[in-house]
């Protein structure tokens, strides 16, 4: 049986491992003392795996068409077979977002260790490692402990929330092999903003639309959760935006999409003072609002629906759910096997392939991992 050494043992690497169960022998080495714990902290918790509306056009990659094919070939039916096949029983929201009925990011964890533990695959924790050699097989070297591998897996995702084990140090063990790595940035993170800008706001949080400009021009517009930070923005609809976003760009925060400004306009007509705003925004909200606009109505009515929020940059890796950037999709072949050593292959996010917000990065991780695990087997 062919030896498979998979560095890694988040989404992507356990997904592989499972689906090698009974075709390879298996080894998992993950450098932490646990395994798949991004995984189980996903999705606020409750584990956004996928999305029922499935497409290149909700990542960003340097190869579309290769992303376009895996996709189409790794799709959600295909995703949710996996994971139905192993047990589990995964419901779409309204949305389209795919989740376990449980609700329970950790449940899919747990899924996943089981299957591993019945594939009987050689778990190794506590194995970093620091170099990959190749002299007709490869030797995976790390503190304490090395293996010989007929095939390597390189799983080690990216460099966002370095909490989970994912520094961004793993990137070198593709250099050696001539990889670039294309630079690195933090996606689905908050966006940073003037202080001033959003003084009195913090911990509001509102159903908004948002809408990005970049130059006067829409860059990007989505609905969702927006949470008022001390020095910016974040929510659901905020980590959408910041994979469009840079410094410079204004973000304008329709506060009541639901209602048009004439109406608001109506029932701002009829209160005194703050007392204006009642029924119609937070009261927090209000009063900020109502400040800032020195008492104008009319003004308020704009604030409530284009609140500026001009970005100054986004936060760094350590707060961010994604990386853009990486091993460039366009070095390896459709099996995902590097273009420069055979038999050595990528899964997940240490690719450059990242999605948008709603389950995109997950099924990136789970749809790479069959597209490895299909070649080797
Ligand atoms: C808080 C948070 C919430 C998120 N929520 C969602 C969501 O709801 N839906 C969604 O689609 N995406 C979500 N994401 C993104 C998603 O979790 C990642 O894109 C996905 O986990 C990437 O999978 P991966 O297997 O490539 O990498 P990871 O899951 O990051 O796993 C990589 C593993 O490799 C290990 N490793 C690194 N270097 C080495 C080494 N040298 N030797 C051995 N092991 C190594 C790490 O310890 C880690 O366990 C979220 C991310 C975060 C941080």
């Amino acid at each position: 049986m062919k030896k498979i050494a998979i560095i890694g043992g988040g989404a992507a690497g356990m997904a592989c491992a499972a689906l090698l169960k009974g075709k390879a022998s298996v080894t998992l080495l993950e450098r932490g003392e646990r395994l798949g714990r991004k995984l189980s902290a996903t999705g606020n918790g409750q584990g956004n795996v996928t999305n029922v509306n499935m497409g290149a056009e909700h990542y960003f990659t340097d190869c579309p068409e290769r992303l376009s094919h895996l996709l189409e070939r790794y799709n959600t039916e295909k995703i949710l077979r996996f994971f139905e096949g192993m047990g589990g029983v995964f419901l779409p929201d309204p949305r389209g977002r795919v989740y376990p009925a449980s609700r329970q990011a950790s449940a899919v964890t747990d899924l996943l260790r089981r299957e591993l533990s019945r594939a009987g695959t050689d778990i190794c924790l506590g194995a970093r490692v620091h170099a990959i050699e190749y002299d007709g097989d490869f030797r995976l070297i790390w503190e304490g402990g090395q293996m010989r591998a007929d095939a390597v897996v390189l799983a080690a995702g990216g460099k966002a929330a370095k909490n989970f084990g994912t520094d961004g140090t793993a990137y070198a063990l593709a250099e050696r092999f001539g990889h670039t790595v294309l630079p690195l940035f933090p996606v689905l993170v908050q966006l940073k903003s003037d202080p001033a800008a959003v003084r009195g706001l913090k911990g509001i949080r509102a159903d908004a639309r948002v809408v990005l400009l970049r130059k006067e021009k829409e860059r990007f517009s989505c609905r969702g959760d927006v949470l008022f930070t001390e020095s910016g923005v974040s929510g659901d609809a905020v980590f959408r935006a910041s994979s469009y976003a840079a410094a410079g760009d204004l973000l304008l925060v329709d506060l009541l999409p639901d209602v048009p400004e004439e109406r608001i306009l109506r029932a701002l007509a009829t209160g005194e003072g703050e007392d204006c705003l009642l029924c119609l925004v937070n009261n927090g909200l209000g009063r900020t609002l109502f400040r800032r606009a020195g008492g104008d109505r009319a003004v308020i009515a704009r604030l409530i629906k284009q609140f500026p929020v001009p970005v100054t940059g986004t936060l760094g890796f350590d707060y961010a759910q994604a990386t853009r950037g990486g091993i460039p999709l366009a070095e390896t072949d459709d099996s995902l096997m590097s273009a420069f050593r055979r038999g050595l292959y990528f899964a997940g996010e240490i690719l450059n392939v990242d999605g948008e917000c709603g389950g995109y990065n997950l099924h990136w991780a789970f749809a790479s991992a069959h597209a490895v695990a299909e070649a080797l087997a």
